[in-house]
């Protein structure tokens, strides 16, 4: 059960106004609000535990590391990875597909290999791909949807070829709200031997994600969605991967020893995180987590769906909506456009009463394409949000339609 009274009040922005109205943040998707004990955790860090990690021999950098590492075995625990050797810390989403994309392709892809996404991916799935279409020559292959923005499982096991290298897919669309079938993708994929990274950016925060359960290869995703600071991400990947695909950057810490004739590299997970990491943004998403994890995934997931089908079935009443992404498995993401209204002037007016969502393109600007649309406004609720902010979003619209 969700004690919403109680988590509202651990979270100090939901009580600010913006315009003089309460604020309803409903913009989740894009990043998530942090609960005081994250925020607290960030600021004990810096008060007294702040030092250079795995550097020192000291008192205070010997804790500061072994926060790191911790942190490391909590991201473990959450998403059931084997060994902690297998969670790289990142700088988000991004950047663990960024380091995938080179690290994997430069070792096993050549000239007229191919990538499988599907048309619901992100930029951050997509143009580090395509950037590798410009290094190796790789070719970018794309399964298609339904109409209501299901993946068509039959399409994209057709597009696997004997060239396939690697599928790459998101686990809930950040657009369409689409949750795909990951476990039945990574089946189909292995069933050709090729591996298989899921985009987790959409759906750690919102149901169990079991990387062993899954069976997938790689899966990313940023702690600012899940309710931890900015700039810091994760990169899971199976050993057998993690060991035989190369560095993705060069410095300090991901070395074994450095000459000028010969540099040799360290063991997992170090090999992958070059520089000072961020040792506070670990921690503090280690936070994060245990905060998500004592209110149980479950209980937030069910919550959460109680909210999407309150919101859908309000929603609906309003004159000329019309839903983007009407999956039968879906999360609490809701993209629509009313009448021929824009959607950027919906997101305008909505915002000056207090209600923040957002429009545009939701950096999927292909998937956008397919259903013919300049964008969407795009609801996205969190747990910590209510009916009654369904209705003040309900109601702000019907305000507006009448305005047009
Ligand atoms: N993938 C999906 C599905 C997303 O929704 C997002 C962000 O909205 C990203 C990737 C990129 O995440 P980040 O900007 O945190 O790297």
């Amino acid at each position: 059960m969700i004690d919403i009274t109680k988590i509202r009040s651990e979270f100090p922005i939901l009580s600010r106004e913006v315009y003089g109205k309460p604020l309803v943040y409903l913009d989740n998707a894009a990043t998530t609000q942090k609960p005081r004990c994250v925020v607290e955790k960030i600021q004990e860090m810096y008060y007294s535990l702040n030092a250079n990690v795995h550097r020192g021999v000291h008192f205070l950098s010997q804790e500061a590391t072994e926060a790191h590492e911790n942190a490391r075995k909590t991201v473990q625990q959450f998403i059931n990875a084997a060994s902690p050797n297998e969670i790289v810390f990142t700088r988000g989403t991004t950047e663990s597909i960024n380091l995938v994309a080179s690290s994997f392709c430069r070792q096993f892809c050549r000239e007229g290999d191919e990538i499988l996404i599907s048309s619901m991916e992100h930029h951050s799935n997509i143009v580090p791909w395509q950037m590798q279409e410009d290094i190796l020559g790789v070719k970018l292959q794309v399964a298609p949807i339904n109409v209501n923005g299901e993946l068509l499982l039959d399409e994209f096991e057709k597009k696997i070829t004997e060239r396939t290298r690697l599928v790459a897919v998101t686990h809930i669309s950040n657009v369409l709200g689409t949750i795909n079938p990951v476990e039945e993708i990574v089946r189909i994929a292995h069933k050709h031997n090729v591996p298989v990274l899921i985009d987790a950016a959409q759906s750690v925060q919102h149901a169990v994600v079991d990387v062993q359960q899954m069976d997938c290869d790689f899966l990313v995703f940023s702690s600012h969605k899940i309710y931890g600071p900015t700039g810091v991400g994760v990169l899971y990947g199976k050993e057998k991967w993690l060991n035989v695909i190369p560095p993705y950057q060069g410095g300090g810490e991901m070395i074994s020893s450095v000459s000028f004739e010969k540099t040799t590299y360290n063991g997992l997970p170090f090999k992958f995180e070059a520089g000072t990491p961020d040792f506070v943004g670990s921690s503090a998403l280690a936070t994060a987590l245990d905060y998500v994890s004592a209110i149980g995934i479950e209980n937030i997931a069910n919550y959460e769906h109680e909210l999407l089908q309150y919101a859908t079935e309000k929603l609906e009443a309003i004159d000329g909506i019309r839903f983007i992404g009407t999956a039968k498995n879906k999360s609490s993401v809701i993209s629509f456009l009313i009448k021929d209204i824009h959607p950027y002037d919906l997101g305008t007016l909505l915002d000056k009463m207090g209600i923040a969502v957002r429009t545009g393109h939701h950096c999927a600007e292909p998937l956008m394409q397919e259903f013919r649309i300049p964008g969407t406004v795009r609801a996205s609720i969190a747990f910590y949000n209510t009916k009654e902010e369904i209705d003040l979003l309900v109601t702000a619209l019907q305000r507006i339609v009448k305005m047009f």
